[in-house]
């Protein structure tokens, strides 16, 4: 049976009652496959699963973003039962900031390029309420999806720097047939713009090829990835990165793990995809 709770005072009581370890996915809801795979993994390493589900306000840097995110928790509550989730924890804004909230966990140099600098105070938003989450719910794993490699990457510095005894596990990206990524903000999408969205993939797949050929230009693998991006008119890119997968330093030249990730804007809606070369970042 899956328990749905939404205040704060309940979960520790609940959570008491359920065998260790614990798995926690975060999520903003509005589930797809992607949470489903954070979950099935969640599923085969815990015997307590516990799904959060919380748009977050702080980790927007636009207002419209926030209110227009798409948002169904019956759906949502469905697909975790389906799942087999033992607890989905759906808070309000008041659960999670008491009054009086005055905290921002700030993580530095790595959250600073990229979704740091194309929205900034966004990573604060998600380190201080990823921090929050894993106080309350004290879960020994928490699963993260590689397609927010960076997040992933904040994320794992935080728990690390504040001693937080969750550990954070990466999983790889699910994808529709044609590449696109998986993502709650798909939806946005209009059927034009559904259909020139796998071009990030695709862009991807080609610098990812030039490099498995030999190619170590990391501006030639840039220049790749704009010109596929540039055959789709509908696709406006934001960044295009070719950087160090442990500091996301921007590369001259690639001698080791390597992130290539882009952001790319389709009217109001902006996707993000990335994928790592050459082992793990
Ligand atoms: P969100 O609800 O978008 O905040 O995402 C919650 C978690 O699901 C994050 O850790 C995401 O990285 C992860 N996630 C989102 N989309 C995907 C995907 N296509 N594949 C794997 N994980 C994903």
């Amino acid at each position: 049976m899956t328990q749905v709770l939404r205040a704060r005072a309940e979960l520790g009581s609940d959570l008491a009652a359920l065998p260790r370890p614990v798995g926690l996915v975060p999520t903003m809801g509005w589930l797809h496959d992607g949470h489903r795979s954070l979950i099935r993994r969640a599923r085969a390493d815990n015997p307590t699963v516990v799904v959060s589900i919380f748009v977050n306000p702080r980790q927007f840097n636009r207002a419209d973003d926030f209110t227009k995110y798409p948002r169904n928790e019956a759906r949502d509550v469905a697909i975790c039962a389906d799942e087999g989730v033992d607890l989905v924890w759906a808070p309000t804004v008041d659960d999670i900031y008491v009054p009086g909230f005055d905290t921002t966990v700030s993580v530095g140099a790595i959250a600073e390029p990229l979704e740091g600098q194309a929205r900034p105070g966004h990573f604060e938003g998600v380190a201080t309420v990823v921090a929050i989450l894993f106080g309350l719910v004290g879960a020994e794993h928490a699963y993260f999806g590689q397609k927010d490699a960076q997040q992933v990457m904040v994320i794992r510095r935080m728990a690390r720097d504040l001693a937080l005894p969750t550990e954070v596990i990466a999983c790889p990206t699910v994808r529709e047939p044609d590449g696109l990524a998986l993502s709650s903000r798909n939806v946005h999408l209009s059927p034009a713009e559904r259909a020139a969205a796998p071009v990030l993939h695709r862009a991807l797949e080609a610098a990812a090829d030039r490099w498995r050929a030999g190619e170590r230009s990391a501006d030639e693998l840039r220049r790749v990835m704009r010109s596929v991006l540039a055959g789709k008119p509908l696709a406006e890119v934001d960044y295009v990165s070719v950087a160090d997968a442990l500091s996301l330093a921007e590369l001259a030249r690639l001698d080791g793990p390597t992130l290539l990730s882009l952001a790319v804007r389709f009217g109001p809606t902006r996707l993000i995809d990335n994928e790592l070369l050459g082992g793990a970042g």
